[in-house]
């Protein structure tokens, strides 16, 4: 599956791409889906993108064997693991997953169920799967790139099995890349989603919500001007120049004030309650005190302009290269 055979979602699937393509793929990524919101050929089609030997500019080739591996299920380093009959293995299961997977990409838990003869039950992930996955993954690839665990509803892990993956995702083996689905994210051990970069997966056909796209935006610009990696963070600006609209520009520089104003906050140490981001606690430690006022104003200056006919790329770039030495 490549990407563009994936409905919708087009912010998750510019983040995902734009991920591989500055190198700083989170170790562990939490889908949250609506159950039956296509999460799952999303995390197929990211695969595909990690490790297509032929990727183009924001999709996988879907012609290499890689690519033809992933999407038929059957890559040997791509390790799927879901809710099965107590005790029984995912790797037992998964011709009939294969199968859903091929007739209907975007499947239900239920569908799932009925797939895997375990309708009516409460499926659960028994630690044997824990156990079986550290064997997996003590071994190195088989086919010696990366190497990808999809979990899917990790709410179904029971206690054992979840702190032992818990230490898998702590401590994870080079190149391992974990990708969770979850229908119930409060249900997730928090010790395992606090590990998690989390993307929001819209039903198909839904609008994405847009602050989504500008918290992932200012998410990889803060990470690249606090790691001093100046050409990085150029790159992010340039994908906040080239958002559709100048309105979207715009409430980029909104929605990052907004984020700003919060770190002053928390640098005076303002208590501002549970609504804030952990990330934004993170970079208020990080930075310098002064950076979150004069970034407010290097914002500002931005936004007057975007309402002139300036460039936005030399623009943001400007604006990028002032907070890289404000930070
Ligand atoms: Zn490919």
């Amino acid at each position: 599956m490549t990407f563009a055979q994936v409905q919708g979602n087009p912010e998750v699937k510019r983040a995902l791409t734009g991920m591989v393509d500055a190198g700083r793929v989170p170790h562990a990524i939490l889908f949250h889906e609506d159950d039956g919101g296509g999460a799952f050929p999303l995390a197929i089609a990211f695969l595909q993108y990690l490790f297509c030997q032929h990727r183009s500019g924001s999709d996988s080739c879907g012609q290499c064997p890689s690519c033809g591996k992933i999407s038929k299920l059957i890559h040997p380093d791509v390790h799927l693991i879901f809710p099965t009959a107590a005790s029984a293995l995912s790797e037992q299961f998964l011709e009939p997953l294969r199968r859903l997977y091929a007739a209907q990409p975007c499947f239900r838990e239920a569908d799932l169920l009925e797939a895997l003869g375990l309708e009516g039950k409460i499926p659960m992930i028994a630690v044997a799967e824990s156990r079986r996955l550290l064997e997996k993954l003590s071994l190195s690839a088989l086919e010696g790139g990366y190497r990808a665990v999809v979990i899917y509803l990790p709410e179904r892990l029971n206690a054992e099995a979840a702190n032992r993956l818990l230490k898998m995702i702590e401590e994870p083996p080079a190149r391992t890349q974990f990708l969770l689905i979850t229908h119930q994210p409060e249900r997730v051990l928090t010790t395992i989603s606090s590990r998690c970069q989390r993307i929001r997966v819209q039903p198909a056909g839904a609008v994405a919500e847009p602050e989504f796209a500008d918290a992932q935006l200012l998410d990889e610009l803060m990470a690249a001007l606090l790691d001093r990696d100046l050409p990085g963070a150029l790159e992010v600006s340039e994908r906040i120049a080239s958002l559709p609209s100048r309105e979207n520009a715009k409430a980029f520089c909104i929605f990052a004030s907004e984020r700003l104003r919060q770190m002053f906050l928390c640098q005076q140490g303002v208590d501002l309650g549970g609504d804030i981001p952990p990330q934004v606690r993170q970079w208020a430690a990080k930075c310098r005190k002064t950076f979150p006022r004069q970034a407010l104003e290097a914002l500002d200056r931005a936004q007057t302009l975007i309402g002139r006919n300036v460039n936005l790329k030399i623009l943001f770039a400007d604006m990028t290269d002032r907070l890289f030495i404000l930070i």
